[in-house]
């Protein structure tokens, strides 16, 4: 089965997409992070413009939901005071860039994205959801991030990369961005149209070498919730904030700034006492291999709820990983899942080790049995 149509825009602060429950505004805190003003600000605007849930998203931004169009302004004025937004919507599009979560206090991934921040009007026209990770300390934390173009570091140093490619270019900390904007003026001069992700360019037009000779190191070990140096980190089921538990939180430590992941996790700074919370605390959790997206009424993709079956279905999944996707577009897990469903006419269908466009193993499961048929059929696998 082909995949799913895929808009090529993301939505933005300064322009907003109409969803089932409001418009959704995006907001792209600067590498990734939020200081604790920022972020209880955040809080206040979701709870009082949006529906008080603040969504984590797979690029590390976050999004206010159930925004009303005649409430947008005040979100806007509300992100600039709290220094989180951008000049222009075609800025705002463009910064499209991830940073490890987990970073080595000499600044290295702060300066080379603040630089690329810089210099963003360098980069040639690029298809709307093109990114960049940096992702410098040590093994990459982003491998699994979707990203067009990456810093990482190899056997050899420093390397800028090519997604789809083993291979990466050599660099220094002073050239990296530079050769960054060449690989980007190249797939720009060498794409066809409808091809907008790199890994895809790659798949029909080979890199030149001069982009491609050097190995990058292995992938760092997944990130699980856990107290590390840098501070606590915490899951978010389905990407959710809602925003009083995220205020409990943020009120325990005044200090910390809070950095978001692609992995819909979000690290605290400092030592923090998970206490009671809703967030996923443990790394072993098995919540942390559940995704859902919002379906039904949130996006009128869908006549399916999806999250409630999500959750009513984990208790039984015996270590498999879970997608319960309103349709087969799989906004919230475009990868592979051991059991997917797929909102399809009415009911959902059933798709093994997949995504949620391959075929399924079964279809039309009424909604009332869902739960009891894929108990079911994993019974028999
Ligand atoms: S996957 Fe879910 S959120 Fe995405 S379009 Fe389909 S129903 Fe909507």
């Amino acid at each position: 089965m082909s995949g799913p149509e895929i808009k090529g825009w993301c939505p933005g602060a300064l322009r907003p997409m109409q969803s089932g429950d409001g418009l959704i505004t995006r907001v792209r805190p600067r590498l990734g992070q939020l200081s604790n003003t920022q972020a209880l600000g955040l809080c206040d605007a979701s709870a009082t413009f949006g529906n008080g849930i603040i969504d984590l998203t797979n690029r590390a931004n976050l999004q206010l939901r159930g925004i009303k169009p005649h409430n947008h302004q005040a979100v806007v004025d509300a992100l600039l005071a709290l220094d989180l937004l951008d000049e222009t919507p075609e800025l705002e599009a463009r910064r499209n860039i991830i940073c490890a979560p987990l970073r080595s206090t000499d600044g290295l991934t702060a300066r080379l994205a603040l630089e690329l921040t810089e210099r963003l009007a360098e980069l040639p026209e690029l298809p709307g959801k093109f990114g960049f990770a940096i992702d410098v300390d040590g093994p990459p934390q982003l491998s699994d991030a979707p990203a067009d173009i990456r810093i990482e570091t190899g056997p050899s140093g420093l390397i800028v990369r090519a997604d789809g490619s083993p291979l990466g270019m050599r660099v220094t900390t002073d050239t990296a961005i530079n050769d960054l904007i060449s690989i980007a003026r190249w797939f720009a001069q060498n794409r066809d149209n409808d091809i907008r992700r790199m890994a895809a360019h790659l798949g029909s037009v080979p890199l030149p070498l001069r982009f491609a000779r050097e190995t990058s190191h292995k992938p760092a070990a997944q990130l699980v919730p856990a107290q590390l140096p840098q501070g606590r980190v915490f899951g978010a089921p389905f990407g959710s904030l809602p925003t009083t538990e995220l205020r409990a939180l943020l009120a325990s430590n005044s200090t910390s700034t809070l950095t978001l992941t692609h992995s819909r996790m979000f690290l605290l700074s400092g030592q923090l006492d998970a206490g009671e919370t809703s967030f996923i605390t443990t790394p072993d959790a098995p919540e942390l291999g559940v995704d859902a997206c919002p379906g039904a009424p949130a996006c009128t993709a869908t006549q399916q709820s999806t999250r409630a079956i999500a959750r009513a279905l984990t208790p039984h999944l015996k270590g498999r990983s879970l997608h319960v996707s309103g349709c087969t577009k799989g906004c919230a897990r475009p990868r592979n899942a051991d059991v997917v469903l797929v909102g399809q006419n009415g009911g959902f269908d059933l798709v093994l080790n997949g995504v949620s466009w391959d075929v399924p193993v079964l279809q039309g499961i009424k909604p009332d049995s869902v739960i009891d048929a894929v108990i079911n059929e994993l019974g028999r696998h």
